[in-house]
């Protein structure tokens, strides 16, 4: 391709509102341009790069017998309604009328779907196992949209449903699927780790998650470095070693009663350290329901939180999801906040309470207590607190024995779920087997971020001058800059044919006909992340060279011209 048939968009400046590397490289290679809160144009060159990454998992999702299919971004309402979820999901869903004011939605996700095609058209035990899979917009109006694509509100996912006769086939259809996912996330060059996703409770396998490991992730990731032992934060602190229930229980009530309690006397009471008390709390809170649970959704910061029931708000019966001011007006917190808050008034002092203590005993007295108005006051509180609470974890045993626990930050690109027969038992999604008896299928799901994969790969792949894609996902492989393109017909004819060469012999490459100076053509490629780069001069043709340099290389080299296409290949 040439340079001028393409569309390129490098700025030197990246938005005010770009809070990570990747989100702000992303807008300065041109790569996307946002539309909205969450919702982003896909520019030519950002759209290059998601079809290789689409095509990667087509390919791999093909070789592991999936099926490919498309469903329909809007969805009927009366599906979601079946299984529950058009009640249960908050916010999150983005709900639509079409004009006869009949319900829709835009899909977050397509379970609902998948299964009432897979019941109306799957009626023997021949016809299973069988997976289907698409890559679709999704929307999620996320309540914070940030870090450019990796979350937006409309995004790219693929998701694959695998149905089988029994539990051990759905088993298989999982291992089949973790070990695509495997095989995609090397393809593309990631550095990335399967952790454990389960509550503590479930136990097995039943969900894994996909995270490519980077210091900017969402997540925390506790780990063995010793052994494969890897789990998402709530799954390590269900599991933590250092937590027994019975001390969880009696600290939870002491902390629960009007008389508020400070973290150090529920240690004293309970003979223990703050340290363990701190970690009892939690894993207390995490099991509970209703107000408490939102007490540990608060102070993890958790995005979700106004997707609460207005029912449980004291004094309103509804049975609707609470808008935003409701909640802010029932848990008395400061004019103007919008973040997350706890539940009701006696939850929030709860909650100022216990995080103002923990925070005085687990930081020091710095924070403590200073931060009630403002707009982010739980999370400056919390955040610290919770680091200390991961920091804390680290050492621990692991719990396979193995050795002791790390921490390391991740972002979920990928997910794999047993679901079981949760959703075929809900909508009657059922076969029948080889004795003619009607049994339900049993289901499972697997996503991948499609979009978020790009800016996950650009958090692990950066420099000063811009990405460092890996070869598997770059806009183009290798860009040619010739030097005096119009002026000197030596270089222009050399040029011209190393592209052709290259375009034939299968290769991705751009020729830069734009007539810019070397140091901007330079900067531009260099910011976009292109792998390899020729340079074309007269200099050097004299002596039949070129210069071939790395993206990531020091220096550049001379080299013929004819081993150029060796050196890409
Ligand atoms: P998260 O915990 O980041 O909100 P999720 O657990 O809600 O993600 P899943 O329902 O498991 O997401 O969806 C499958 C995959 O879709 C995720 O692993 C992630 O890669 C991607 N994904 C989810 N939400 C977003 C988003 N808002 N923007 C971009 N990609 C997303
Ligand atoms: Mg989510
Ligand atoms: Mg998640
Ligand atoms: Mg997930």
């Amino acid at each position: 391709m040439k340079a001028s048939q393409s569309f390129l968009a490098t700025l030197k400046e990246a938005p005010a509102d770009a809070e990570v590397v990747s989100h702000k490289l992303m807008v300065r290679a041109g790569l996307i341009r946002k539309l909205s809160a969450g919702i982003y144009n896909y520019l030519p060159l950002g759209l290059k790069s998601i079809r290789k990454v689409e095509n990667i998992i087509r390919e791999e999702m093909n070789r592991a017998g999936a099926i490919e299919l498309l469903m329909p971004m809007i969805q009927p309402a009366e599906l979601w309604q079946e299984t529950g979820r058009w009640e249960k999901m908050g916010p999150e869903l983005l709900r639509i009328k079409d004009r006869h004011e009949r319900d829709f939605l835009i899909q977050p996700t397509s379970e609902e779907v998948v299964t009432d095609l897979a019941r109306n058209e799957i009626k023997s035990y021949k016809q299973l196992p069988v997976n289907f899979y698409q890559i679709q917009t999704k929307f999620r109006d996320e309540r914070r949209p940030r870090f450019g694509i990796m979350r937006g509100r409309e995004f790219s996912m693929k998701d694959a449903y695998s149905f089988d006769r029994d539990v051990e086939g759905m088993k298989q259809s999982y291992q089949m699927m973790f070990d695509a996912y495997t095989r995609i996330f090397k393809r593309m060059g990631l550095k990335f780790r399967a952790v454990t996703a389960d509550n503590g409770a479930i136990g097995g396998s039943g969900s894994q998650e996909f995270h490519v490991i980077a210091d900017t992730g969402e997540d925390a990731i506790v780990y063995c470095p010793n052994s494969e032992y890897a789990a998402n934060l709530e799954a390590a602190e269900s599991a933590s070693v250092l937590v027994e229930r019975g001390d969880a229980t009696e600290a939870m009530q002491k902390i629960a009663t009007p008389n508020q309690t400070s973290c150090a006397d529920v240690a004293q009471f309970l003979n223990v350290s703050l340290e363990k008390t701190v970690k009892s709390l939690l894993f207390a809170v995490d099991q509970a329901e209703g107000p408490a649970k939102l007490f540990m959704l608060l102070i993890r910061g958790d995005h979700e939180l106004n997707e609460i029931k207005a029912s449980k708000i004291p004094g309103m019966a509804e049975s609707r999801f609470a808008t935003e001011a409701e909640i802010v007006r029932a848990c008395n917190a400061p004019a103007g906040y919008l973040g997350p808050v706890g539940l009701s008034a006696e939850v929030t002092v709860v909650a100022d309470h216990t995080v103002a203590n923990m925070a005085d005993f687990v930081c020091g007295a710095n924070e403590a207590g200073h931060h009630l108005t403002g707009v982010n006051w739980v999370r400056d509180l919390a955040e610290p607190l919770v680091m200390d609470l991961r920091n804390a974890m680290v050492g621990d045993p692991s719990p396979d024995g193995k050795g002791s626990l790390d921490i390391c930050r991740g972002i979920e690109v990928g997910h794999v779920f047993q679901l079981g027969t949760r959703y075929s038992e809900a909508m009657g999604c059922t076969y029948l087997d080889q004795q003619g008896k009607s049994q339900p299928m049993v289901m499972g799901c697997y996503g991948i971020g499609v979009t978020r994969l790009l800016g996950a790969a650009i958090e692990q792949g950066n420099d000063e001058r811009g990405i460092v894609w890996p070869i598997s996902m770059a806009p183009f492989e290798v860009v040619i800059c010739p030097m005096n393109y119009d002026k000197s017909d030596g270089v222009k004819t050399t040029a011209d044919q190393l592209h052709e060469q290259l375009m034939a012999a299968g290769i991705d490459v751009v020729l830069d006909d734009r007539g810019e100076r070397p140091g901007a053509m330079f900067a531009d490629w260099e910011l976009i992340g292109v792998p390899f780069r020729v340079v074309v001069g007269d200099r050097g043709l004299a002596d039949g060279l070129v210069e071939f340099k790395g993206r990531t290389d020091a220096e550049s080299q001379n080299i013929p011209l004819a081993q150029i296409k060796d050196k890409v290949i």
